[in-house]
């Protein structure tokens, strides 16, 4: 028999969203009938705008016909996309990203994930506590981790995110030489400010490190002080690279579209310490792997550019935005310090006590669900994420019912 890689044994196995299923249906069969409302998973719940679609059915039409069929795009996405998101998402911003530094793909799932690839097995890897464990899980694969010891792997350097340091961490004192950074957050829903990010900018530089910035929730950003890329922020072109996703953004998390950007400016080094462009190795990486995403798609995900797409999307993320006002709004009068929901679609409240406690609570006495944030790593002991995808009138609801649970 063939051995495999023996990293996978470390991989703990994924507990959380599992464990969550399993006690919302030991609820259901002692309460049948009993409606639950589902504020724990982060996947959107409104559909598709209507420019998205209109532009989705055109391209699937054009695919229909002798004349316009396509087959094969390029891996990297086709040039109407990369140009829109460059000229909408950067160069409207005054960042400097042009739409050849520009990967579409079909996630940043996929991308946060494979980016590590390109580095060797004994980089030092930074990742947040709490965390969206795709960084974590993909650097025990590559082995870069040894064993998992009270919630955290031996080898990664974590960096808690806090009430104390209002959950966003400031660089390490040691050197790491790869930093995973995600703002907004999830699962805390914390923004980081443009100074914050400069330190870490100033970082990478002094330190020779990477940040892999993932900015999956740049869309539900309403403060102007809050940076929406790392390329708002100088010198970020030489140390990072940035991981968007239409997902959250558009809804289109059935739909699969998602793009990372690689400046051209970014160098690392071979084993005898010669430069190579990082953007170069994405490239071959990108194009040997990947087969490109499917074209009705990406003339889907152009349409979010549009004049009605961009206020389609405003809409879109402004309802979410309510429910997380009136999800933060309630929580804080109930006593419970709580972040995000501002600038995010994730409000992260400090319930105290063991998380899980408060989910069977909440699940028992409310029938509400939210996801216990020990899940996502030690710091979270002690916190419930609520997640605002799902119906105002549905979270008017769940508030109503924490309440009462509360009092
Ligand atoms: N990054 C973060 C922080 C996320 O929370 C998620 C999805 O929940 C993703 C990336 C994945 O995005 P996509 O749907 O594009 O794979």
């Amino acid at each position: 028999m063939v051995r495999f890689n023996q990293h996978y044994r470390k991989l703990q196995s994924s507990y959380l969203f599992s464990d969550i299923a399993r006690r919302i249906e030991a609820f259901e069969s002692r309460n049948p009938g009993r409606s639950i409302i589902r504020l724990g998973i982060g996947d959107v719940t409104r559909p598709l705008p209507p420019a998205c679609i209109s532009a989705f059915h055109s391209a699937i039409d054009e695919m229909g016909s002798e004349k316009h069929f396509r087959g094969y795009g390029p891996e990297q996405g086709y040039g109407f996309l990369r140009e829109a998101i460059a000229r909408n998402d950067y160069q409207a911003l005054g960042a400097e990203v042009s739409a050849d530094e520009i990967f579409v793909s079909d996630g940043a799932k996929c991308d946060t994930g494979n980016f590590q690839e390109l580095l060797p097995a004994d980089v030092r890897v930074a990742v947040p506590d709490p965390v969206y464990p795709v960084y974590v899980d993909t650097n025990v694969m590559a082995g870069r981790t040894g064993r998992f010891v009270d919630g955290r792997y031996e080898g990664l350097v974590y960096l808690a995110s806090t009430r104390e340091n209002d959950y966003v961490p400031a660089p390490p004192d040691e050197g790491v030489d790869v930093i995973y950074l995600c703002f907004p957050n999830n699962p805390t829903g914390a923004t980081a400010t443009r100074g914050q990010l400069a330190e870490w900018v100033e970082y990478a530089h002094r330190r020779k490190a990477l940040i892999l910035f993932d900015a999956a929730y740049e869309a539900f950003i309403r403060d102007p002080e809050i940076p929406h890329s790392i390329y708002e922020i100088e010198g970020a072109r030489e140390v990072a690279v940035e991981f968007r996703s239409f997902s959250k953004t558009a809804g289109f998390t059935g739909t699969r579209c998602a793009f990372t950007v690689v400046p051209k400016s970014l160098v690392v080094t071979d084993d005898s310490g010669q430069a190579h462009s990082l953007h170069a190795l994405w490239t071959r990486r990108h194009t040997t792997k990947f087969n490109g995403v499917a074209y009705p798609v990406q003339r889907a995900a152009e349409a979010v550019y549009s004049e009605e797409g961009k206020q389609q999307v405003r809409a879109l993320t402004d309802d979410y935005l309510r429910n997380a006002e009136l999800i933060r709004t309630v929580m804080t009068r109930l006593g419970f310090h709580s972040v995000g929901g501002e600038n995010s679609p994730y409000i992260w409240v400090q319930v105290g006590g063991d998380s899980w406690d408060f989910f069977d609570r909440m699940l028992g006495e409310a029938a509400v669900v939210c996801t216990p944030g020990s899940g996502f790593g030690p710091c979270g002991g002690g916190y419930i994420r609520i997640s605002a995808f799902n119906r105002y009138e549905r979270v008017v609801e769940a508030m109503e019912r924490i309440e009462a649970m509360v009092r």
